[in-house]
């Protein structure tokens, strides 16, 4: 496979119901697209997206300019095997959204040539469906979820007050069967005080994790919330690398591990960082972070390529409505060659055009 060609495009991201700042809408308000072109005609997609507080914390315009010089340089270069490709991405230094973007263009457009799913080159697990979470802010949403068939929900805490958060817990439990699994995110935004109090007062509602109660860096103290926590901990925010893994078994810091490839440099670093956690007895976890369908595809593959036991992963399409991958508690992984994503130009008017290409 030889790669002839490049373009990138900026895509505007979906926020829906998401409680976040306007900072955040500005700041994770896009993501781009790369389009590799191999000399066969076919087209490879990858995607880059960043969010503040996760990832290399570099700008999309920093990430979109290394990006490109990055896909530049791949220009004649044959690339005939998945460690190539790890190879030949790991000497550009692309920020994790870039080198995401970039292995993952390179990686679809391998399995395009393979005529596999892109899935066969990660891994040997085969899923054919993936078990997921649904993202819920409220008790009509948490209904809906269990109507549909879900079998575990995710709510985000920590933008309102304790006593606001602890109501709607309240009300979404009164509303929902007991045996609905419900995960609760807070993003890192309470204090050690407001998360030993929430944590308390969180044991009647058969939590099934609390994920970064705390604010990202410090493990000592998590370790120390949790030793105290009947409610097992997860982390997200604070896995960026392998490393990362070592040092929160070693500060026994966490009991889940939540990875999003998008943040850690791609599909092959986080299927590493995925069997590191499992190897010091943490439970894992692959989540997408909210882009586009591209990357949404792509932690989609990851997750198939996972043999052996698989939590219900984070990967329900976003908005909730795109597609028609999901159906109740699972969406179904695809089996044609390649990823089993294009990105969608959007049509109407030139402006609206304008904004989508760089
Ligand atoms: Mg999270």
């Amino acid at each position: 496979m030889k790669v002839v060609g490049h373009q990138i495009h900026r895509y505007r991201r979906w926020f829906g119901a998401l409680a976040c700042s306007q900072a955040t809408r500005l700041a994770a308000g896009a993501g781009v697209h790369l389009q590799l072109q191999a000399s066969c005609g076919r087209r490879g997609f990858g995607d880059a997206a960043p969010w503040p507080g996760f990832g290399s914390g570099s700008s999309l315009k920093t990430i979109t300019a290394q990006l490109e010089a990055a896909a530049e340089q791949l220009h004649g270069q044959e690339l005939s095997e998945v460690m190539e490709i790890d190879d030949a991405v790991g000497e550009l230094k692309l920020p994790s959204e870039g080198r995401h973007a970039l292995e993952l263009a390179l990686l679809d457009l391998l399995a395009q040539e393979q005529e596999r799913p892109l899935h066969e080159l990660l891994g040997d697990g085969n899923r054919e469906r993936i078990p997921v979470h649904r993202l819920i802010h409220d008790e009509e949403d948490a209904q809906r979820a269990a109507a549909a068939g879900a079998s575990c929900v995710k709510l985000k805490l920590g933008a309102s007050s304790l006593s606001e958060d602890l109501d709607r817990v309240r009300r979404i439990r009164r509303r929902v069967p007991a045996k609905l699994r419900l995960r609760i995110d807070v993003n890192g935004r309470w204090d050690l005080a407001t998360a030993q109090e929430a944590e308390r007062r969180l044991r009647p509602y058969a939590v099934e994790w609390l994920e970064q109660p705390l604010s990202n860096g410090d493990l000592g103290q998590l370790a120390r919330f949790r030793s105290g926590s009947q409610i097992p901990i997860a982390v997200d925010e604070c896995v960026r690398r392998l490393s990362d893994v070592d040092c929160i078994a070693a500060q026994q810091a966490a009991d889940v591990v939540v990875i999003k490839p998008m943040f850690v440099g791609g599909l092959m670093a986080a299927r590493a960082i995925y069997w590191r956690a499992r190897d010091r007895k943490l439970r894992a976890i692959i989540t997408h972070s909210l882009e586009s369908c591209v990357g949404q595809a792509a932690a989609i593959q990851l997750a198939a390529s996972l043999a052996g036991s698989l939590e219900v992963c984070g990967l329900a399409p976003h908005p909730p409505n795109a597609g028609s991958r999901a159906t109740g508690a699972f969406v179904t992984v695809p089996r044609c060659a390649g990823l089993g994503a294009i990105p969608e130009r959007p049509s109407g008017s030139p402006a609206k055009r304008e904004r989508y290409t760089l």
